[in-house]
């Protein structure tokens, strides 16, 4: 039933796929008699609720809840705050709560990476929730520095630790007086709690941590050694295309200055199968990260995800901070290029004119495709807010932008946006709404393409739209994560799943007499 044979057969063993294997007859009676047992509805009064789930009177219902999120578009706080550790080189996330947050944390990692993620957890169990954790993070600080030697420990929080009111501070004193660690043993931390905010916010508050903690070292009072360039900090965010944070680093470097990426986990979290094993490839080097006060400025690529970040730079550092738009597609990536041309005082080199007139190339080569085609996107709010833009420049029309965790300025930014072209009218705008909210938007005013999460597949299927996956987590395609999204090569890479996807459906959908070779 499931396998091929077997013993002394040079046929390989053939183990189903769950796709498969549940066709099998065996299976197929068990569901029969699984619905039988639990005695639920009858195919009528399913089919009956489900259409009238894609009304407008339901619509109106969904959109009236206020206390219940379903399917919402984002991640816990820690989530984020373990990204942001692994983008410093040598460092080992640790979650002070239960060892499940962490285990989820993994998991979500590697399933859209493909890579392992090192992270440990201070595992609290019920009596640590109860009396107070204190011996979970001091006994987690000496196992973990013996038996993984990472060169900086950076915790963060869980829901349970935050609840109790934990104090990382008081806790990291007495792991170094307990010599659990040395008295100078690199520890950044950050309170996180989830049941506030975002993954972004994790993300943010742990750069910060970081930033606070590299910024006491020795070596901060070293100016960087750049031959002559300007140093610029760089905060991409809560970046999950590791071909991005590669592009930054070369478009920077094109336009003359010495990039100081904060964090850079793009070789951490694609590290080369080479028959051994590292801990913590890459990351931003401990030692360039203390030069941080000395860069000429910091320019800030999500707004929405570096707010502390961005301010304990601009207010305490008293750094210029540029905080610039996502740069995805032709204006958002001209931007980019203009404002660092401007803080090195070099002018835009030959290679990147060149790039831009590849992509503008592009867009009139597969305009007529995407012309007029009408999207929804959801997403993380400085996506969502790049992602329109670009697609504006394709001559779509965006009609739901849905981000869980925006606020309420992703509306004003966003009306900028789409105030800018002609193609923005259609356009609604709904921060803090889920995905059940954007299932409602899609049967009630239906759209041509869905971009956005591998979570958007269920709406994808049962609407019958294509869905682009553009975003974080991309858990059911290989390698998105490696190419670049943003810049003009980004673009490129953009426009070809955009107008590829288009031609896809448009094969899909011919009658014979149109079904042609030549697109
Ligand atoms: S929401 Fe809370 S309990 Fe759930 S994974 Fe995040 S920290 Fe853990």
């Amino acid at each position: 039933m499931t396998t091929t044979p077997e013993t002394n057969s040079h046929i390989p063993l053939k183990v189903l796929d769950h796709t498969e294997l549940f066709k099998d007859e065996v299976y197929t009676k068990q569901f029969e008699t699984k619905r039988e047992f639990e005695n639920g509805a009858d195919d009528a009064e399913v089919n009956r609720v489900l259409e009238w789930t894609r009304t407008w009177e339901y619509r109106e219902k969904n959109f009236a809840r206020e206390a219940l999120t379903v399917n919402p578009a984002k991640a816990c706080q820690p989530l984020g705050a373990v990204l942001a550790a692994i983008g410093f080189e040598g460092t080992l996330p640790i979650v002070h709560g239960s060892q499940g947050c962490v285990a989820y944390f993994r998991s979500h990692f590697a399933r859209h990476f493909k890579e392992p993620v090192p992270a440990a957890s201070t595992s609290m169990t019920e009596d640590a929730a109860v009396f107070g954790g204190i011996n979970n993070l001091v006994e987690s600080f000496a196992n973990a520095t013996a038996l993984y030697k990472p060169k900086h420990i950076a915790v963060s929080t869980t829901c349970m630790a935050e609840v109790i009111g934990e104090d990382l501070f008081a806790y990291i004193r007495t792991a170094r007086d307990q010599e659990a660690i040395t008295q100078d043993y690199p520890v950044s931390y950050a309170h996180t709690p989830s049941f506030v905010g975002s993954h972004l916010n994790g993300y943010d508050v742990m750069v910060k941590g970081i930033l606070d903690m590299v910024t006491e070292l020795p070596e901060a009072k070293k100016a960087p050694e750049t031959g002559g360039k300007p140093q610029l900090n760089v905060f991409p965010g809560f970046e999950t295309y590791l071909g991005n944070l590669r592009e930054y680093r070369r478009m920077l470097e094109l336009l003359g200055v010495s990039p100081l990426i904060l964090g850079d986990h793009s070789d951490a979290l694609d590290s080369p199968a080479n028959g051994e094993y590292d801990l913590y490839p890459g990351g931003t080097k401990l030692a360039d990260a203390a030069t941080a006060k000395h860069s000429k400025a910091s320019v800030v690529l999500q707004e929405s995800t570096m707010r502390r970040t961005a301010e304990l730079v601009r207010d305490k550092w008293k750094q210029e901070t540029v905080v610039l738009e996502t740069p995805i597609g032709i204006r958002g990536t001209d931007q980019f290029v203009k404002e660092i041309a401007r803080l090195s005082g070099q002018p835009v080199p030959a290679e990147l004119t060149l790039e831009r007139g590849r992509l503008v190339d592009a867009l009139a080569d597969s305009h007529a495709y995407l012309h007029g085609k009408r999207v929804a996107i959801a997403g993380d709010p400085d996506l969502v807010i790049a992602l329109t833009r670009f697609v504006l420049e394709c001559g779509m029309v965006p009609v739901h932008l849905v981000s869980t965790n925006a606020d309420s300025s992703f509306k004003a930014r966003m009306e900028k946006v789409l105030s800018a072209s002609k193609f923005g009218d259609a356009a609604t705008v709904w921060p803090e709404k889920d995905l059940w909210h954007l299932r409602s938007l899609v049967f009630t005013e239906p759209v041509d393409l869905l971009i956005g999460s591998t979570y958007l597949k269920y709406i994808s299927r049962e609407a019958n739209v294509p869905l682009v996956r553009v975003g974080f987590p991309i858990f059911d395609r290989h390698h998105l994560h490696r190419q670049a999204t943003i810049g003009y090569t980004g673009g490129l890479n953009l426009l070809t799943q955009l107008v590829n996807t288009m031609l896809d459906e448009l094969d899909r959908s011919s009658l014979p007499h149109s079904f042609d070779a030549v697109r």
